[in-house]
């Protein structure tokens, strides 16, 4: 038995010296990952439900390890955060994106807003603003045609933060909230916000049709994002009974598998192509 437990402590440490080597190996990688060209930005179609158009994208980050294969955003960002390589990540995709939705525009795509998920850290650097301006100015991208996606998490840890997002809503750039539902923020606090959209969290969407209490959720922040005069976004739309159920509540926008998963540049370009011969 003595034996056993001995072992079976060694297995446990060792899955966690994985883990921790793992970790430890990203933080350390991160930091050549942008000068080796290793990120690309995918983008996924934001549709309106009345119209069923697209009219947007969210840009979402992926990362080519040369050894370890793709790595998903959901696990580097968080250490990109930690380890503060999250701003250097995080203008690189700012301005791509930015690049990326002139040349749309130039292309003669009909004008799409492109989102950009900005991490608190970077949120809360004081020339943040001035960056800002700074990208739409060498770009020639008209701010409305920019959306920053932040966190409910964010807007509490950054100082100022409503400051900025002021400064910023005056300059037109679109602000959305993101993963709306899972945190915290009171709704006093909401609507203080400048915020144009706020985007429902993919577990609410996904309880459409299996969950009636999380779907009944889903009508209450509709209704109480239009009560404060903001649109939403439903994030995570798969199904049909879904995107139906969304636009029957009045919903404005949806994004999800059902209609498109995140797709390389060019793609975006194709979905628009085929748009056009319906
Ligand atoms: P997010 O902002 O909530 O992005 C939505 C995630 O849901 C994306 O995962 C997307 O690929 C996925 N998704 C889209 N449609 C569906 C669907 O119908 N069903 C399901 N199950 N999932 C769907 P992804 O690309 O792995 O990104 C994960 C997270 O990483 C993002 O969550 C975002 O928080 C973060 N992230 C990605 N790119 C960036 C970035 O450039 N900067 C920052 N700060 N964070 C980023
Ligand atoms: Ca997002
Ligand atoms: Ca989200």
């Amino acid at each position: 038995v003595k034996e056993f437990g001995k072992n079976h402590f060694r297995l446990f440490t060792n899955d966690m010296r994985e883990v921790v080597s793992r970790q430890s190996r990203i933080a350390n990688d991160l930091h050549r990952a942008l000068e080796n060209q290793e990120f690309s930005i995918y983008y996924q179609p934001q549709v309106s439900l009345a119209s069923g158009r697209i009219v947007g994208v969210e840009a979402l980050l992926r990362w080519n390890h040369p050894q370890l294969g793709m790595i998903s955003p959901g696990e580097f960002i968080p250490i990109a955060e930690t380890t503060g390589s999250i701003l250097q990540i995080g203008k690189y995709v700012l301005q791509a994106a930015c690049e990326q939705n002139k040349a749309w525009q130039e292309t003669g795509l009909p004008e799409l807003r492109v989102a950009v998920n900005i991490s608190a850290l970077q949120f809360s650097q004081p020339n943040f603003y001035e960056e800002v301006e700074k990208v739409l100015h060498s770009t020639r991208l008209a701010p409305h045609l920019l959306e920053f996606v932040l966190t409910e998490r964010l807007l509490q840890e950054s100082k100022g933060a409503i400051e900025t997002m002021n400064d910023l809503k005056r300059l037109g750039v679109h602000l959305s909230i993101d993963d709306f539902g899972t945190g915290f923020s009171s709704l006093r606090y909401l609507r203080l916000l400048p915020v144009c959209t706020l985007k429902i969290d993919q577990h609410f969407t996904g309880a459409i049709g299996s969950d009636p209490k999380d779907a009944s959720l889903v009508k209450t922040i509709i209704q109480l994002a239009h009560d404060l005069g903001m649109s939403v976004t439903a994030e995570g739309v798969e199904t049909q009974q879904q995107e139906e159920f969304l636009r029957h509540h009045l919903c404005d926008y949806a994004q999800g598998y059902y209609f498109s998963k995140p797709v390389p540049p060019k793609e975006i370009t194709q979905l628009f192509s085929k748009q056009l011969e319906y």
